[in-house]
């Protein structure tokens, strides 16, 4: 039996992973840990004294919830700093490389170490399937032989099917059984890497990237639109391709769809091979109960791993959010996972986060955040000019609306006004890291 704070904190993260956005479940809920229970006193360890800043101010509410539809009538929770922190800068390479499986998710979403690396995605626990067994086999003929065929690797699918489970795989295997030498980082980190060897004029950018054998860009959706990454991304390709290193990208769609990506870098993209994951069915679904169950050390019966696939159609990532809190639930209460446990686990979980939003709602969320009302942003008036192209801005990149359309929402006769407010915050938050956070923080919101 666990210690029942490992049990809450393995019931917290369950929760949120089912029920926030990715980026929100990665970034600040699964780095936490309860380290103490005290009746209705709970204490919450951070990693860093921003995480836990960010937190108290954001996901207190989230937090209270959960514990409520947990056991707790009016909970009380302390907010702390976890005891020993890991070293991050200067610390030798050997050194970081051995605390790649937490730093992945502790240093998130901060600079790059190591080789970006997480030791618990493999192949011997990646299950296979009808919806993944192109991309399976592919990524395993890539990590015997890498650089050879299938260059690059591209693999795109839906959140929480598995890609960075399988590209992370693949740097593994490759690195240990062949000693070659890999990088793993997110797109990103590879925009934040180059803006920052842009603005600080710091060298060793190009030969980070062109001195590996395998390279591994996860997400690279991300950097549709960001013109002079693209470039320098275009030049480590073909420096890699040249010398017949690997080069594995994932992506949410496939090349042809990811839009403002430059044609030469769309091309280099379909060079190799293309493939897609698709959603596990429900044999796929059942095989991943049993195999995560296991990994917890729960038997559950057919009957139940039944029950489960067929009432948890979504992502794999939500699967395992469920699985995760069934068994912390029964280790909690000492039963056994019943087809009532699980249904009482299911109702109780909140429908997903709601990941679509109308252009309204950005303006509301960025008044909100600035502490204006949303008719300031409407209005006509010249006042609040920053707060409106802020607002045409995320109405752009988020549900990539026409320049006319976003005259419309905001209340402004001629499009070419638009044109020129979003064209000055993509300008601008290259270059101010304020209005970026701010930014990011407003995205944040929406998605949560
Ligand atoms: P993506 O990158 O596509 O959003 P991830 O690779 O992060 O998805 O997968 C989400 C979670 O589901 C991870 O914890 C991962 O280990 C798990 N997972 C995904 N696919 C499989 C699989 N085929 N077998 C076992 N676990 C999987
Ligand atoms: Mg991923």
């Amino acid at each position: 039996m666990r210690k029942q704070e490992e049990v809450l904190t393995n019931i917290i993260k369950g929760e949120a992973q089912a029920t926030l956005s990715d980026f929100n479940y990665i970034t600040w809920f699964d780095p936490i840990e309860i380290t103490e229970i005290n009746g209705e006193e709970i204490t919450i360890a951070h990693h860093n004294p921003f995480a836990k800043k960010q937190f108290e101010q954001r996901f207190h509410g989230n937090l209270r919830e959960i514990l409520m539809s947990n056991g707790f009538s009016n909970p009380t929770i302390n907010y702390t700093l976890k005891k020993k922190s890991r070293p991050v800068k200067g610390a030798p390479e050997k050194a970081t490389e051995a605390a790649a499986p937490v730093a992945e998710v502790v240093q998130r979403p901060k600079a790059i170490s190591g080789d970006g690396l997480n030791s618990k995605y493999q192949f011997k626990n990646f299950i296979v399937g009808n919806c993944n067994d192109l991309a399976y086999n592919t990524a395993i003929a890539i990590s015997k032989g890498p650089g050879r065929r299938y260059n690059p690797l591209f693999i795109y699918g839906g959140v929480g099917l598995g890609k960075t489970h399988l590209i992370q795989a693949i740097g593994n295997e490759a690195r240990e059984k062949l000693g070659v030498k890999v990088r793993y980082l997110t797109a990103e980190d590879f925009v934040n890497d180059f803006l920052d060897h842009i603005r600080n004029k710091k060298s060793g950018f190009e030969k980070r990237y062109r001195s590996v054998d395998i390279l591994i860009v996860d997400d690279i959706q991300f950097i549709a639109g960001k013109t002079s990454t693209q470039e320098a991304f275009f030049n480590t390709f073909n420096a890699l391709h040249q010398q017949n290193k690997q080069i594995i990208l994932s992506s949410d769609r496939p090349p042809t769809n990811i839009p403002t990506l430059t044609d030469r870098l769309r091309s280099r993209f379909s060079m190799g091979v293309s493939i897609d994951i698709s959603l596990p069915d429900l044999e796929t679904r059942c095989a991943i109960i049993e195999s995560k169950a296991n990994e917890l050390g729960q038997n559950i019966s057919r009957e139940v791993v039944e029950f489960m696939a067929e009432n948890i159609k979504t992502n794999i990532r939500e699967l395992e959010g469920i699985i995760n809190k069934l068994i912390a639930y029964v280790e909690m209460k000492g039963i056994e996972p019943t087809i009532d446990v699980v249904q009482i686990i299911i109702d109780n979980i909140k429908p997903a986060a709601n990941k679509h939003f109308t252009p309204r709602q950005i303006i509301i969320k960025t008044a909100e955040f600035f502490n204006i009302k949303p008719d300031d942003i409407t209005s006509p008036s010249h006042k609040n000019s920053l707060e409106r192209q802020i607002s045409m801005y995320l109405i752009r990149s988020e549900l990539r609306l026409s320049f006319p359309e976003i005259a419309r929402v905001i209340n402004r006769k001629d499009h070419t006004t638009v044109m020129y407010g979003v064209k000055k915050i993509e300008k601008g938050i290259k270059l101010d890291t304020k209005l970026n956070e701010q930014i990011t923080s407003i995205r944040e919101v929406l998605y949560v």
